[in-house]
């Protein structure tokens, strides 16, 4: 089905938040652009005009009506760069760490992908449930099975969201009935990537699980895979739990890293998203600042699971700056939100001894998150000729947030406020290219 029409022009009118700068490598509050009153101008799908709405109005054609969200905050929307939509039946399984989690529950709820019209329900429940959150774009796994993909890529391709997804690449150590082969896995794959590749705004991504359901020969064969396009993707795990790293290292004994393993079969690499790497070392990241691979920081995955603690801050040392993003990780992670993945973000980080200004969390939420998935050039910042991605934030959402507003003295803390205790329900509307998805009831 063609995407819905798009309104040629949209004003909206509200606090407006984005970056001028990267907020990790400098003073945070330099780096936010704040407007108090300000105005958006959209057309065709694109940011024409940004700026104070005394200023900007004047831009606006005399009979545009404008959209005014008088308390609210206009942000870019979120960007979740690790997330497997299969999994959104299976959230909250109780009792296990990583490997028999997968086992327990994720196993047999992927197993059910087979079928099309199941994985058409839930890819709309998914996209659905994205919206709702105010996010835009993410980085998706589906499951083995081709029609997986083909049911997450037409919901996408119907709300007109730009979204990075693909078939999951498993040809060891799973049940027989979510294994494919290196061949098959390629040919599957290749299909897929041809058929969905830049079509409207959605994107292909390679997708081997992680090492330990690939051979060999299946990570060599992503790997040509990737040579034959710059442009595609590529997503797996790395480094989440540590029998999962004793595990990798005794499947790949002759490889230096769990990394080093991606590596070898030529998937380290721009627009590669490494989701979770808590269990990395020195050399490890220093190859990903060389290479232009991502990180994916799942903190809500990471608390529930017991996987361990990211270290975003040595992630982002100005001196060898990593691509970070945020990863809701869900079924792991325990919410589709953000602002709940920033929630947690914000202890993990003082767990480890160090303090994330609200500024730098909404960063990595927006801005932060399109620089990792190298699109920072269409999406993450409010300015003129960005794509209109946007998520419209109340932060008075319930009574308590409504409280805590009052006692708010900067956009900072406003911004803490939102992220400590907001959810879905902080998310007043939703904007995909200009057009409204999603209008909270
Ligand atoms: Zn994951």
């Amino acid at each position: 089905m063609p995407a819905p029409p798009t309104p040629d022009i949209l004003a909206l009118r509200g606090r407006v938040v984005t970056f001028r700068d990267n907020p990790f490598t400098t003073d945070p509050v330099a780096a936010l652009h704040h407007e108090e009153d300000g105005l958006l101008i959209i057309r065709d799908g694109r940011i024409a005009q940004m700026g104070t709405y005394a200023d900007t109005l004047r831009h606006l054609p005399a009979d545009t009506q404008v959209t005014h969200y008088p308390d609210c905050v206009i942000s870019a929307g979120f960007v979740d760069t690790h997330v497997h939509y299969p999994q959104l039946p299976m959230i909250a399984a109780y009792g296990e760490q990583l490997l028999e989690w997968l086992e327990r529950y994720t196993f047999p709820t992927e197993s059910r992908f087979r079928d099309p019209a199941y994985a058409r329900d839930i890819a709309r429940r998914f996209l659905a449930g994205l919206l709702r959150c105010g996010t835009t774009t993410a980085a998706v796994f589906c499951t083995v099975h081709p029609q997986s993909v083909e049911a997450f890529f037409s919901e996408s391709e119907r709300l007109n969201t730009l979204m990075i997804a693909g078939k999951v690449l498993m040809d060891r150590n799973a049940p027989p009935d979510l294994r494919d082969t290196a061949q098959r896995g390629y040919d599957e794959s290749l299909a897929l990537m041809t058929r969905w590749h830049g079509r409207g705004r959605q994107m292909y991504a390679v997708t081997p699980r992680f090492a330990p359901t690939s051979s060999e020969e299946q990570l060599e064969l992503a790997g040509a895979l990737l040579a034959r396009d710059q442009t595609v993707f590529m997503q797996t795990h790395l480094a989440e739990n540590l029998d999962e790293v004793a595990w990798v290292r005794s499947l790949f004994p002759a490889r230096r890293s769990y990394l080093d393993v991606y590596a070898h079969a030529g998937l380290v690499r721009p627009r590669a998203i490494m989701g979770h790497a808590i269990h990395v070392d020195e050399p490890d990241l220093m190859t990903c600042h060389d290479s232009g691979c991502a990180l994916a920081h799942c903190p809500t995955s990471n608390l529930f699971l017991g996987s361990g603690s990211f270290r975003l801050f040595d992630a982002l040392d100005p001196r060898r700056p990593v691509r970070v993003g945020l990863g809701t990780d869900i079924g792991a992670g325990t919410s589709l939100s953000q602002l709940q993945s920033l929630n947690e973000a914000y202890k993990v980080a003082q767990g480890t001894g160090h303090r994330l200004h609200p500024v730098q969390a909404f960063w990595l939420a927006t801005a932060g998150g399109a620089q990792a998935l190298h699109l920072d050039h269409r999406i993450g910042t409010i300015a003129p000729g960005m794509e209109a991605d946007l998520c419209i934030l109340d932060p008075e959402a319930t009574p308590l947030q409504a409280l805590r507003a009052q006692s708010c003295d900067s956009i900072s803390d406003l911004l803490f406020s939102l992220m400590m205790l907001g959810d879905d329900r902080s998310i007043r509307a939703t904007y995909v290219a200009g057009r409204r998805v999603h209008e909270r009831a």
